[in-house]
């Protein structure tokens, strides 16, 4: 019933932090080494912690999440819980939304379209995919014509664009940029340039919040902090005066967004 090409870029590798309170409660925490890692609160005693290891393929976890740069401050419970093997790994996929319409059966949350974990908006794409649902059946008071009923719901995947556009089109784009290694001075630029942007305040993380939790479905409002964030990290780049070396970073930075912005277009698409 779906048929789209599904991308592994990375595998997030779970584990329970025991007995440990991170230094602000009720708050998320954005670990930004040479690789990704989140950590939050769970319980009143017990923090998950989600640690992004790029690449397609199942990752070793003694060399490769022992190695992970953990803060001072979480590194002995971080230790602890590798030790008590208490660990989970899932990949991340990505996934457009493309269906082949099927007459007695209805795909929608992560069977028909998934993007990287590290905004968290699985949960909100799938949600609103039930409640566009239940508007598109609500005025149907016959449901056992699967034909028809097939025929008519094939506008699903149009209508729910604008709620999945957002959310996987900066799900794709904040995990390209802030999983990059810091051992690439171009990255690490790009990174701290976006993050610079991400810590303004007001209309610049208010908005990208807005979107990033669904609750702001305006394309225009994607395309404005699109460029907002690229005309920000591009001018931090080349400002006061351009480097050849900085010329040459915001262009990468222009073509990594151009690459990455193409994804969601391809979504919707009838096959
Ligand atoms: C590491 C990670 C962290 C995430 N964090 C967040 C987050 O913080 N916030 C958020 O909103 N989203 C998050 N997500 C995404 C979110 O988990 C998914 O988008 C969401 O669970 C999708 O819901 P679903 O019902 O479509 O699919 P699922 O939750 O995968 O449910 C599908 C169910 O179908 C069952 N199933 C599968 N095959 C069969 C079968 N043949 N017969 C019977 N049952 C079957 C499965 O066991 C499963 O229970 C995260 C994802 C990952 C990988």
């Amino acid at each position: 019933m779906a048929a789209s090409k599904i991308e592994v870029p990375s595998y997030s590798v779970g584990l329970v932090l025991e007995d440990y309170n991170l230094p602000y409660a009720n708050r998320a925490y954005f670990i930004l080494k040479d690789t990704i890692a989140i950590a939050y609160p769970i319980s009143s005693k017990e923090i998950r912690c989600l640690v992004d290891v790029p690449g397609p393929k199942l990752p070793s976890i003694s060399t490769e999440i022992c190695t992970f740069q953990m803060p001072p401050e979480l590194y002995n419970a971080f230790i602890c819980a590798i030790d008590k093997e208490n660990i989970r790994t899932m990949p991340n996929r990505i996934m457009p939304a493309s269906s082949y319409p099927t007459p007695g059966a209805f795909l929608i949350g992560d069977s028909l379209n998934m993007r990287h974990s590290i905004t968290g908006g699985g949960m909100t794409v799938g949600l609103s995919d039930v409640v566009l649902l239940r508007d598109l059946l609500r005025p149907l008071n016959d449901l056992s014509k699967a034909a028809s009923i097939c025929k008519y719901l094939e506008s699903f995947c149009v209508l729910r664009k604008p709620s999945a556009f957002a959310i996987n089109t900066l799900a794709s784009t904040l995990h390209t940029v802030f999983s990059s290694s810091d051992q690439d001075p171009a990255r690490k630029e790009m990174k701290e340039a976006f993050f610079n942007y991400l810590s303004l305040e007001g209309v610049f993380s208010d908005g990208l919040m807005a979107l990033l939790s669904g609750l702001n479905t305006n394309p225009l409002s994607l395309v404005f902090h699109c460029f907002a964030m690229l005309a920000y990290a591009v001018g931090s780049l080349l400002l006061p005066f351009p480097t050849p070396k900085h010329m040459c970073i915001a262009a990468r930075l222009i073509l990594v967004c151009w690459i990455r912005h193409h994804l969601p277009y391809t979504e919707g698409r009838r096959n």
